[in-house]
């Protein structure tokens, strides 16, 4: 399979399950997640109509796109380091990441250094596992508050990255909870904060994501194959 069939396969799969859900397809937006691949695959996905690329390391990304330029847009999808805001907001439309206090204000900081607002989204740990990324959900209100407060980010909604499971139909809680904290979020009505995207599913599980609600899917094997399991984190 080439890449341009199986991004037009994955974009098929995305568009079925937002009707199944009764949304509008073109509320979805794909990112597809280029980490690990190289620069000529993502060419390919490029041309064929891949408008929102997901990188997971800003050093990695940082040579992709000095290569490719702005032919797309780039997202930052995987953990930031504080000390790397600096170039984050160079190279990002939006970061999925943010997870911490720290990181929101020296966002905010470099940002401001170079007199841009940047987006970014609240990375939420529904299951809890203290050992990865995200902020605890009973944290979340008190870290959108404090955020909401910065100038230069604007909180645009929230990602999560539910257990790895086989089956995908093991995500839909996570996915649900993920929802259901954007609206009790949007009812706290604090100014400056939008609950708008939902960054949530990965290849194996989309669909579902798509049915909860997602606004964003993130989506890398499905479209461009395996990852060389060494570096893929
Ligand atoms: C790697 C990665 C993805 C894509 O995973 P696939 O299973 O290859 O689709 C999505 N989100 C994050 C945060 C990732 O690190």
């Amino acid at each position: 399979m080439s890449i341009a069939n199986n991004l037009k396969t994955v974009m098929g799969r995305i568009a079925s399950a937002a009707k199944r859900a009764g949304r509008d397809p073109s509320s979805v937006r794909l990112i597809v997640v280029t980490k690990t691949v190289d620069v000529e695959s993502i060419r390919q996905a490029v041309a064929a109509g891949a408008s929102v690329l997901g990188e997971n390391r800003v050093q990695e990304a940082r040579e992709k796109i000095e290569t490719l330029g702005n032919r797309a847009r780039w997202h930052l999808i995987g953990h930031l380091q504080t000390n790397k805001a600096k170039y984050a907001v160079k190279l990002f439309d939006l970061i999925h990441s943010v997870d911490n206090f720290e990181l929101a204000k020296e966002l905010d900081k470099q940002a401001a250094k170079i007199g841009k607002v940047q987006d970014v989204l609240i990375e939420v740990s529904i299951a809890g596992e203290t050992a990865k990324a995200g902020v605890a959900m009973q944290e979340v209100i008190v870290l959108v508050r404090e955020a909401a407060k910065l100038r230069n980010i604007s909180i645009k909604g929230l990602m999560t990255m539910p257990p790895y499971s086989e089956n995908p139909e093991d995500s839909r809680p996570f996915f649900r909870k993920l929802r259901e904290l954007a609206e009790t979020l949007t009812r706290e009505g604090i100014p400056g904060v939008s609950m708008k995207e939902l960054s949530m599913g990965m290849s194996n599980d989309f669909e579902v994501a798509v049915e909860e609600g997602a606004t964003m899917v993130r989506v890398g094997t499905a479209i461009l194959g395996e990852r060389n399991k060494q570096i893929a984190k």
